[in-house]
């Protein structure tokens, strides 16, 4: 397994392409925006990919998904059906920070809870972790997670968005950390890292920043470490 990635846009974005290179098989994760950005990624590694897979559908990540439908015709578009609304207004919201946005035509397939995604020999499930966006779902496998905007090093997604849940997305964090330590997270924004290390390391998870909007604590994790 290969994953490579390019950063974004004015929201520096992560847009991966993770590849099976046994199987020559691909898929994109996030297209947030510079469609000719992704397209030299892709020929770069030498692969069509064959499916976009989106963790959510904030415009700062779907941003490409008519660039990327262009380029390669028939590619099929996966989202959560709880963030088609979301999908639906990227447009607007776009606007709303005065950004030129191109709107794109609605997913193809809807994700759920529990599907496996197959990439060649590869196998990723989709794990719903709301409340950063209603639909939000993090890829997870092959000893990987492609979280989107959950965690990331040293901070988590913004739940002051519209439709955000920040109780919601404190459920999700907490999932998130039943993830082994080893597990490395390949996030929506900065830098990659790992469950363990922000586990152990980043503020929010730690339960000495509350996520805004809730007052509850993420600390189910790090409490089970203590009592081990
Ligand atoms: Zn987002
Ligand atoms: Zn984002």
């Amino acid at each position: 397994m290969i994953v490579d990635f390019v950063t974004v846009g004015p929201f520096e974005e992560n847009c991966y392409l993770v590849t099976d290179e046994s199987a020559g098989t691909a898929v994109l994760v996030d297209p947030g925006d510079d469609g000719g950005e992704i397209e030299a990624m892709a020929a770069r590694r030498g692969v069509a990919p064959s499916a976009v897979w989106l963790t959510h559908a904030h415009l700062d990540h779907i941003g490409a998904v008519s660039a990327v439908r262009r380029a390669w015709p028939g590619i099929p578009v996966h989202l959560h059906p709880a963030d088609a609304l979301v999908y639906a207004y990227a447009e607007r919201a776009a606007a709303s920070y005065g950004l030129r946005f191109e709107q794109p035509e609605p997913p193809e397939c809807e994700l759920a809870e529990g599907q496996i995604m197959e990439l060649g020999s590869l196998r990723f499930a989709v794990m719903h972790v709301p409340g950063h966006a209603p639909g939000h779902v993090a890829f997870v496998g092959e000893g990987i997670a492609l979280a989107g905007d959950c965690i990331f090093n040293g901070s988590v997604g913004r739940t002051d968005l519209p439709l955000s849940d920040p109780n919601a997305f404190v459920g999700s964090l907490d999932r998130l950390l039943g993830l082994p330590d080893a597990t490395v997270i390949h996030p929506g924004h900065g830098p990659r890292t790992t469950i363990g290390r922000e586990r152990h390391s980043n503020p929010f998870l730690l339960g000495a920043v509350v996520v805004p909007g809730t007052a509850r604590r993420v600390s189910g994790a790090v409490l089970r470490d203590l009592n081990a």
